[in-house]
């Protein structure tokens, strides 16, 4: 192997992280993984309990860049499976299909509400053509896309329940990530066409069979192997810098303080904590510009159950605000090799606020809330099929795009752009709704900076593409990929 003698230092061992320490333990650098939790994976992570895997929320691998899939198909080889997707609606007591099915939606909402939702849809359409408008929030974004009808059954309650706020607050750019491009006429070429030459990325998904933690497990298992460290438990709390260089971080285990310098650093701590903690304080425009930043937490709760396929679904997005989980996942519908033989796991999702009524709740109390609902709600499980339930509170799972977001954003980014040895990566780093991997090619761009010496790998251009995420103008796009590493192998 060849030796090279950058001391490369990564704050987070999220995926982005990791794939920046893994590329550059692999061009022989010394890389240390700072990872602030006892286990590295960050968001996507696969807990054990008891026998039971069960990942950190719906964690489903789709790309559109073919060096990340390839990449990510050398890192887990055979481990990785292709799994059905079934995702659903669940209000009215009612199911619907996600990504909406057009008629499965208009036929599901009644022949009024199907009416009142073309009219609506033609109306925004027509508006749009004749009016030039000046779309701000998320709900400018779906009604501009699917009209108001549409909008207020499928996306403002489910948005609300997992903002915790009104759509009109959050900026526009979140929609465009998520559903850019998709609006009735794609579903209806869809539903006619039947994807001829939009494909959907949707049906069918890769996935590691030992659930998603693998890997950000296999990236460590692979920087020990080429001599880099991981250090868990620990959190860096300073971060030094002077003249336009950071120097060193301080970093804070069950031990105590240490200090430890490098050449570069590759941070995907929240933007706002890398701000506040880096010494000498900066000026204080750019601290007061990262205290407007919001994330949004989530409490997670998984349900260990005598009983398989409960539904036939992957995971359910739940709409009505009286029942408090807004996503309840399946892990047998991901694969066997999860739970024990006769059993799953329910993952269910809470959006919340640190320190807010809910997150302060005990464990037990949470586990009973949801456990009550679930039984009430879909009558599918009795209580004594529940063996046990484990909680996850997970801070900062959601950059909130705010109105004016970029804005702040920018700035700060343009003040930390003078530290001439500092990339950030990743999703809270970043300040971006990336998926894994936008993060993971973040990770790629900046350990390929280091190793090559150059800036041309623009960080900044991961996850600006202005196509429905979950789409591909092209066909069979996963199988063509897999095909190619097939070959490649051979
Ligand atoms: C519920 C849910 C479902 C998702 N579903 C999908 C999906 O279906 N498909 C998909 O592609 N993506 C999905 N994602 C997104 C995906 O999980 C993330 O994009 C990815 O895991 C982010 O990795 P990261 O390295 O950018 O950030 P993170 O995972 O946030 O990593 C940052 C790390 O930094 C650590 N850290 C923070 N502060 C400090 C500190 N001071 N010192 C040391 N360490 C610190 C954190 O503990 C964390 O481990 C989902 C995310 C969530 C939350």
């Amino acid at each position: 192997m060849k030796k090279n003698n950058k001391k490369v230092i990564i704050l987070g061992g999220g995926l982005s992280g990791l794939a920046a320490g893994y590329e550059l333990a692999k061009a022989g650098h010394k890389v240390t993984v700072l990872e602030k939790w006892e286990k590295v994976g960050g968001l996507a992570q696969t807990i054990e309990v008891n026998g039971f895997r069960f990942d950190t929320g719906p964690h489903r691998w789709y790309t559109k860049n073919n060096t990340v899939n390839k990449w990510m198909l050398d890192l887990l080889g055979d481990e990785v499976v292709k799994v059905p997707r079934l995702t659903r609606i669940y209000f009215d007591k009612k199911f619907f299909y996600y990504p909406i099915r057009l008629f499965n939606a208009l036929f599901g909402i009644g022949p009024w509400q199907a009416i009142r939702a073309v009219v609506d849809y033609d109306f925004a359409r027509i508006k749009s053509r004749i009016f030039k408008q000046n779309l701000l929030t998320m709900e400018d974004g779906y009604i501009n896309q699917f009209g108001k009808t549409l909008y207020e059954i499928f996306f403002k309650r489910y948005s609300e329940k997992l903002w915790g706020e009104d759509c009109r607050n959050i900026s526009i750019d979140w929609v465009g990530q998520r559903t850019r491009g998709l609006n009735i006429l794609t579903l209806i070429k869809e539903t006619l066409f039947k994807s001829r030459d939009i494909v959907s990325l949707v049906d069918e998904f890769s996935y590691p069979k030992r659930g998603v933690g693998r890997l950000a497990e296999k990236m460590a298992e692979e920087i020990k192997r080429l001599d880099g460290e991981i250090w868990t438990g620990t959190e860096v709390v300073k971060i030094i810098h002077n003249k336009e260089k950071i120097i060193s971080v301080e970093v804070r285990d069950k031990k105590g303080k240490k200090s430890l310098k490098g050449d570069y650093f590759i941070s995907s701590i929240p933007l706002s904590d890398l701000v506040k903690r880096l010494i000498p304080q900066i000026e204080r425009k750019i601290i007061s510009l990262a205290g407007k930043l919001r994330f949004r937490d989530e409490v997670q709760i998984a349900l260990f159950v005598k009983k398989t396929h409960i539904t036939k679904d992957t995971w359910i997005y739940v709409h009505p605000k009286e029942i408090p989980f807004m996503r309840v996942m399946e892990m047998d519908n991901w694969t066997d090799k999860l739970s024990p033989i006769g059993t799953t796991t329910l993952v269910f999702e809470i959006a919340c606020n640190q320190g807010d009524s809910l997150w302060r709740k005990t464990d037990k109390e949470i586990i009973d809330l949801v456990t009550d609902a679930y039984i009430r709600e879909f009558k599918l499980i009795k209580r004594n099929d529940v063996t046990f339930g484990f909680v996850h509170r997970v801070p900062k799972e959601y950059p909130v795009y705010h109105l004016g977001y970029n804005k702040d954003v920018g700035q700060i980014k343009k003040f930390l752009g003078k530290f001439d040895n500092l990339q950030l990566v990743g999703r809270n780093g970043t300040f971006r709704y990336n998926n894994m991997d936008h993060s993971v090619e973040m990770g790629l761009y900046a350990a390929s900076n280091i190793i090559e010496n150059t800036k041309r790998y623009d960080i900044e251009s991961v996850n600006i593409e202005r196509e429905y995420l979950e789409e591909k103008k092209i066909e069979n796009i996963e199988d063509e990929r897999v095909e190619e590493y097939e070959n490649e192998k051979t």
